[in-house]
């Protein structure tokens, strides 16, 4: 049985995961409106692996006999400036993530919940590729600055972008 403080902290991540997906979910919504169709298609993936990490956390409660509480997901911002904008905000939050990884992870030590430490490893290694990826992306963005002809070719590479289902949930079954 999983103890309190650590159920706690899980639902509030699975909660964290899924507001991750509906900013996301969001960001795709305003690049299709705004004709960047290859950026909101990185954003519609993105969505989908951050609803993946959420069914990952919600699984391992589950298999450790603890309680799935689904709260509500707070409202997300509908706009952004720029790609290099939302790319910011995109590594802005996932920042704040993985901080809450790493604080997951101390808890589990502290109460010697060895099984929850080992589950996050993956989530430690994602997190370090997310904010690589995004870093990345603003990075070139930077470099892109006004050209739209360099704006148009990276569109066309995210356009590229497919979903592929995490390890953790590709596994499970
Ligand atoms: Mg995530």
């Amino acid at each position: 049985m999983i103890s309190p403080k650590i159920q706690d902290a899980i639902n509030a991540q699975i909660n964290a995961e899924f507001w991750s997906a509906y900013l996301y979910l969001s960001m795709g919504m305003h690049f299709e409106s705004e004709g960047c169709a290859g950026i909101a298609n990185w954003f519609r993936v993105q969505f989908k692996e951050e609803q993946a990490h959420a069914e990952i956390f919600i699984n391992y409660l589950l298999s450790r006999g603890g309680k799935v509480e689904l709260k509500p997901i707070a409202e997300v911002p509908t706009k952004w400036k720029s790609p290099l904008d939302a790319f910011e905000a995109t590594l802005a939050h996932e920042e704040k993530v993985t901080a809450m990884i790493n604080s997951i992870y101390a808890l589990a030590e502290a109460e010697h919940d060895y099984a929850t430490r080992g589950k996050l490893d993956w989530f430690v290694a994602e997190q370090v590729e997310e904010e690589e990826t995004a870093q990345g992306l603003i990075d070139r963005l930077k470099m892109i600055g006004k050209d739209g002809l360099a704006l148009y070719m990276l569109d066309n590479e995210l356009a590229a972008r497919v979903y592929n289902v995490p390890a953790p949930l590709a596994t499970k079954e």
